[in-house]
Formats: structure tokens, C-alpha cells, sequence
């Protein structure tokens, strides 16, 4: 891939002041994108708006201005784009690629054997779908092939879904669009080639690579940062 398109993005979410490990990622994604001549964003990471702090987004954006980390285009913000994600599950719907589920977190516990992320979901409502006039998430079903990609620090990560990791939520049952599909639609929308973030989110790229297959959306390079302890 030309280096000439290289797109980066730093997505933090405002749930709270940006502590120093968030900071130490934003530079190497900025530092990153700067290397190869790309473009670099800054994405409000909002979609959970259960979470969101009041004042944090600008308490964030302040910080990395601070530290010459800006934008080069103006920052997006998740809340700003449910029709974007409800368009994607449209298409996952009508692809046969999810199906709807109302089952408790309790539920899934108690059934589901674990996996590496908690408990794999059992796949109760997949035989047994919820009434219609029932509110319901949206689980994406995955397969039993395995995903691979060439991590950039962490090398060769491969993982099966459906043994790994199972079928996960992608809208979940109070209507927000769930991370696993929000940060897939966002990098296909904003054309980021070039993904550098925390290694917490490791084992979601599997899934989240698996989205793009399932909507026919470009690959991207990865690469995850080590975590600051303490
Ligand atoms: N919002 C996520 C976080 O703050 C980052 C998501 C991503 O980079 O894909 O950990």
C-alpha cells in the first residue's frame, strides 16, 4: 500500500480525562502516520453513551492539543452517526449475517462455556428467536474459519471465532450500536488504512476483521501498542 495514502485515527473514548497510557498510544499513532507522510484523525469514540462523561471529550482534545497532537481533519463523533451503523446492520440483516437476541448477560454466563473473553454465547436465541414485538440485540454469527493478520509489533495472530471468542453482540438491546461494528463502519467511512491502538484491543480485531469480510469492506494494517502498567 502506498504510503501516500496512509490515514490514521486516534479513537478515545469520553469517559474520562485522557490518562498517560491513552496518551503514550496517541503518539505512536500521530508518530506513525507522520512517518509515512499520511493523514492522522482524531475520532470521539462516543458510541457507548452510557459512559460518556460530560466534559471529557473536551478535556481529551485539550490534552492532545497540548502535547501538538491535532487533528488534520475536524474530529468525528460516534453519537453523531447512528445512521451510519443502522445502515451497516441493515446489511448484515439482509446478508443473513446476524440474528436478534434477548438473552441476560446471567444467562449467557451460565450456559455459555468460556472463551477467551468470557462466556461464549450458546446460541439459544439463534434456534429459538425472541417474539417480534420484543426488544432484542443483535448478535453476528461467526464460523469456524480461522481469521489471521500480520500484527505489526505482536506478529501473527490467528483466532477462530467459534471457538475463540463466539457469537458476539453488534447492536445491543438499548439501540446503541456496540463497538465491534461502530469502529469497523467509522474506519471504512473515514478511509483509515492504517490502524495503531492499544493491545487491550488485540483480540477484538479477529472480530472485527470478520465484520469487514461480511460487508465487503477493505482490510487494514494493525498495529497494537503494549500497555503502560501502572
Ligand atoms: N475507543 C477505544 C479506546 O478508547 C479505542 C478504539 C479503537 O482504537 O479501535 O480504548
Amino acid at each position: 500500500m502506498s504510503t501516500h495514502h496512509y490515514r490514521g485515527r486516534f479513537a478515545p473514548s469520553p469517559s474520562g480525562d485522557l490518562h498517560f497510557g491513552s496518551l503514550v498510544t496517541a503518539v505512536a499513532s500521530f508518530a506513525d502516520a507522520k512517518h509515512h507522510g499520511g493523514t492522522w484523525l482524531i475520532r470521539i469514540d462516543d458510541v457507548d453513551q452510557t459512559r460518556t462523561l460530560p466534559g471529557a471529550e473536551a478535556s481529551i482534545l485539550a490534552t492532545l492539543e497540548r502535547f501538538g497532537l491535532c487533528s488534520d481533519e475536524p474530529p468525528q463523533r460516534q453519537s453523531d452517526r447512528s445512521s451510519a451503523y443502522q445502515s451497516a446492520l441493515q446489511h448484515l440483516i439482509d446478508a443473513g449475517r446476524v440474528y436478534r437476541c434477548n438473552c441476560s448477560r446471567k444467562a449467557v454466563a451460565a450456559k455459555g462455556r468460556s472463551g477467551i473473553e468470557g462466556p461464549i454465547y450458546p446460541g439459544t436465541c439463534l434456534h429459538n428467536p425472541p417474539p417480534q414485538n420484543q426488544a432484542a440485540a443483535w448478535r453476528f454469527a461467526v464460523d469456524s474459519s480461522p481469521i489471521a493478520f500480520a500484527d505489526r509489533v505482536y506478529g501473527e495472530i490467528t483466532q477462530r471465532l467459534r471457538d475463540d471468542v463466539g457469537d458476539f453482540i453488534v447492536y445491543r438491546i438499548d439501540g446503541y450500536c456496540a463497538y465491534q461494528l461502530a469502529v469497523v463502519i467509522d474506519d471504512a467511512d473515514q478511509a483509515i488504512t492504517h490502524v495503531v491502538r492499544g493491545a487491550d484491543l488485540l483480540s477484538s480485531t479477529p472480530r472485527q476483521i470478520a465484520v469487514q469480510h461480511a460487508l465487503g469492506l477493505p482490510s487494514l494494517s494493525y498495529a497494537h501498542i503494549p500497555l503502560v502498567m501502572g
